[in-house]
């Protein structure tokens, strides 16, 4: 099911609520997709676009937050199975995807000393074509705002989109049990420096919050994520 957050902004989740990829609609009929889930999400994300009127030929740009499996799983078949000209990721994990590779783990704390025992995650390789920088604005749907936030891979993004003041926070910050929370610190190259780079989100202008993991805050985003902010001890 695909949920509309603004005319030419759609939330496409790909496992319940808990894995997201966002659509953004170009005035010429394409798309921009942010994030492609887990291998295997393909099908949910074709049919989820299909339900907006999309056929996969509408594809031209695939933007990802960054180089873990939940989110670049499924883009070798989504680069494969439509017709995608732009593949683009932050500079600092753009040399993963070629090697099929997710980033080192942070193991300062239990859940990284448990996370590295655990097999290595791996994905379908596949090739960057556009490396981005930080302060960068992606051409679609009216501007979308690369917002880097290290810490939870060193080229972690966010991404801000100017036309429905819509922040998407990237694994930055989760909205998966009805409450936000950092993402777990064996999922982070850097943790401490994922919740510091959070912090430039208090100088955004958004209205909705929208998450990779978890449902979207309307309306009331900038202020609930402030909120969060604050009661840990940032902003
Ligand atoms: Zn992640």
């Amino acid at each position: 099911m695909a949920i509309r957050i603004a005319d030419n902004l759609y939330r496409l989740p790909t496992l319940g609520p808990f894995i997201n990829s966002y659509a953004l609609l170009n005035t010429d009929s394409s798309i921009t997709l942010v994030d492609c889930g887990l291998a295997g999400s393909s099908k949910r994300l074709i049919k989820d676009l299909a339900r907006i009127g999309k056929h996969p030929s509408d594809v031209v740009n695939i933007v990802l937050t960054h180089a873990h499996d939940d989110h670049v799983g499924a883009a070798s078949q989504m680069i494969k199975e439509c017709e995608v000209q732009n593949v683009m990721m932050h500079e600092e994990d753009s040399h993963l995807p070629p090697t099929g590779k997710t980033p080192p783990i942070d193991d300062s704390r239990l859940s990284g000393k448990i996370m590295k025992i655990l097999p290595e995650r791996s994905y379908e390789p596949f090739s960057i074509t556009n490396k981005l920088k930080d302060n960068e604005i992606i051409d679609t749907a009216g501007g979308l705002q690369v917002i880097h936030t290290p810490g939870h891979t060193a080229g972690h993004i966010s991404l801000l989109h100017f036309e429905s003041e819509t922040l998407i926070t990237g694994d930055s910050i989760f909205n998966m049990t009805s409450r936000m929370t950092w993402a777990l610190s064996g999922f982070c190259v850097n943790y401490k420096q994922s919740q510091e780079s959070a912090e430039k989100f208090s100088d955004l202008d958004f209205k909705n919050a929208c998450f990779t993991h978890g449902p979207e805050i309307k309306n009331l985003g900038k202020s609930k994520i402030r909120q969060f902010l604050s009661k840990k001890g940032l902003n």
